[in-house]
């Protein structure tokens, strides 16, 4: 199983993945953790994106898409993957569907997470991320059970993105609905895309995905 799951940030693709993840035991793919390890690397790639995605712009699509287009190859993708913040143009889009034709797979659904967008920049702002494991939380949606002290692996160091402030939110949005929502006309027109409530409880939108991906 191939999908993608398409929303602005703050949307819930990343919690959605990983729920999926765990479920299916399909490799969750996102360019953006992509991005932010090879700025943290220092790697020719995250020297070039790290001043625009502080800006809360767009990567350009090569680079995207040759990470993704190598990382697709990896023998962990062969049972199926989530596309997480891929693609987020309607070139990238184009560029994805010769890359699998190439590679002979095909992608099974798209799945829209519909959320209002004054409700992102609260999502957004308030969250934060183990610094061991990666889990995520909210300070008001998903607080660790003991305060500072992570569920999943009892790390008690937490980081935030560095993109993740307010003025930078309001960037990324207006890049999302200039270059990212056409999408959903171009997947819609292909008969791939499967909208769910994004503004609901995380568990909630989880059954409404499993019911979507149950129904292919
Ligand atoms: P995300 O973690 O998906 O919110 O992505 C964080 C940042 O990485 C974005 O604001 C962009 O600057 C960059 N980025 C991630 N995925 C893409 C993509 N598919 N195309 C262009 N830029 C991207």
């Amino acid at each position: 199983m191939n999908l993608i799951l398409l929303g602005p940030p703050g949307a819930g693709k990343g919690t959605q993945a990983k729920m999926i993840e765990d479920a299916l035991g399909i490799v969750q793919l996102s360019t953006g953790d992509m991005l932010r390890a090879a700025v943290a690397a220092g790697t020719e790639v995250g020297l070039k994106a790290k001043a625009v995605m502080e800006r809360g712009e767009l990567v350009s699509d090569d680079i995207v898409i040759g990470i993704i287009s190598e990382r697709i190859d990896e023998p962990d993708c062969a049972g199926g993957f989530i596309l997480d913040g891929f693609p987020r143009t309607v070139g990238q889009a184009e560029a994805l569907d010769v890359l699998l034709s190439d590679k002979d797979k095909k992608l099974n659904v798209v799945i829209e997470l519909k959320v209002d967008d004054e409700k992102l920049v609260e999502r957004i702002t308030g969250r934060f991320t183990c610094a061991k494991c990666g889990e995520g939380y909210h300070e008001t949606f998903k607080r660790p059970a003991e305060d500072d002290v992570c569920d999943k692996c009892g790390g008690t160091e937490f980081v935030r993105r560095k993109d993740d402030n307010e003025e930078t939110v309001r960037s990324r949005l207006t890049a999302y609905h200039a270059q990212t929502s056409p999408l959903i006309g171009y997947y819609g027109g292909a008969g791939m895309l499967r909208s769910v409530d994004g503004m609901a409880d995380i568990g909630v939108v989880g059954g409404q995905i499993t019911e979507v991906l149950n129904n292919l």
